[in-house]
């Protein structure tokens, strides 16, 4: 049996292109968009009515919440306890101001006040979760994106594994999540982005992973911003400054059970950088492999490179190993 038999179907939501090819009926997969935009609904902050547009705009008071974005609120409240505050989810006023998914005509670095202002909101400690429910403090405006693709990509796969599907890549935006193997029988093979702004050197893949019922997480810096003068301006910010992260990452790749664990722990891993990473992607089991700026590649957590420069990840119970060159 050959990769002929995959269906695929591709489209536009969370703001990214959105793409699933599985070994199955048409018609499970035509359930796809409607499934997206179920939780596009509920997790987007720029959907009136979302849960997410629901909290930032409750004035402080208490909201009611679906199931699915207290569990999405849970990990992003332990990502912050975890990163030491880099990874907060309170950000959204300063991602607003930066202002990444307009054209290049409107982009502009925003104003240090209003920046200052919307970071003074960005206080995650005071996000109250109870088990139903959030009241978090006017004025503070949640954003999802760094964690909420992992989560929906898993409910996909339980979308598809219910209805009997043995073998699909889906691939929200470069959250990648693989249920069984390719329909041949082997390993999906993950291609990892060389991170250049040059779109069409990005194919030049640097390494490729074997995937098999796991998920394989990208967040980089190259993938959305916008150049101005010479300097490019990315969409992972620094929490303390309002600014782009700063820190010699290009872009770290994780490998993990699931998508919503390597959504979680990508951005923050990224924030933190290697040094600090390598203790995080080691708590959660995690393999992770970070693209420097000056070309170096660091692996955790048992990650390596055979001879022709292709990433492999042994065993999960192999001893971490960092490796450079
Ligand atoms: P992508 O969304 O491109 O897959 P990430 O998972 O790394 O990449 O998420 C980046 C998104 O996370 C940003 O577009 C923004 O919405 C949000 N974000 C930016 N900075 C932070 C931060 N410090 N903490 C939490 N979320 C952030
Ligand atoms: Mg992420």
């Amino acid at each position: 049996m050959s990769d002929d038999v995959l269906k695929r179907i591709t489209g536009s939501f969370f703001n990214t292109e959105i793409s699933v090819a599985a070994d199955c009926e048409p018609d499970i997969l035509a359930q796809i968009p409607a499934l997206c935009g179920e939780y596009e609904a509920l997790l987007s902050k720029t959907v009136p009515g979302s849960d997410v547009w629901r909290i930032n705009h409750a004035g402080g008071g208490r909201v009611s919440l679906s199931g699915h974005t207290i569990g999405v609120l849970k990990l992003a409240l332990d990502m912050f306890r975890e990163s030491g505050g880099l990874f907060n989810i309170a950000i959204g006023a300063a991602v607003r101001l930066w202002r990444f998914g307009l054209t290049d005509a409107e982009r502009r670095i925003p104003d240090p006040e209003a920046l200052a202002r919307a970071i003074s909101l960005a206080d995650c400690g005071r996000i109250r979760l109870d088990e139903t429910g959030v009241t978090v403090p006017s004025g503070m405006e949640i954003d999802l994106g760094g964690i909420a693709k992992g989560y929906i990509a898993d409910q996909l796969g339980n979308f598809l594994r219910k209805r009997g599907v043995k073998s699909a890549l889906i691939n929200l935006g470069g959250n990648i999540l693989t249920i069984g193997g390719k329909p041949d029988g082997s390993d999906w093979s993950i291609g990892l982005q060389l991170p250049v702004l040059d779109r069409k050197r990005r194919e030049e893949f640097w390494g490729v992973l074997p995937s098999r019922d796991n998920a394989v997480v990208t967040s980089g810096s190259y993938e959305r911003g916008f150049l101005l003068n010479g300097i490019w301006y990315h969409h992972i910010l620094d929490p303390r400054s309002g600014m782009p992260s700063g820190n010699g990452v290009l872009s770290v790749t994780v490998c993990a059970p699931t998508a919503f664990l390597a959504d979680a722990l990508s951005t923050p891993l990224f924030l933190l950088g290697p040094e600090k990473g390598v203790t995080l992607a080691e708590k959660y089991r995690v393999f992770a492999v970070y693209y420097m700026e000056d070309q170096r590649v660091l692996c955790c957590n048992g990650a390596g490179f055979s001879d022709d420069g292709v990433v492999f990840f042994p065993a999960r119970d192999n001893k971490r190993e960092v490796k450079t060159y």
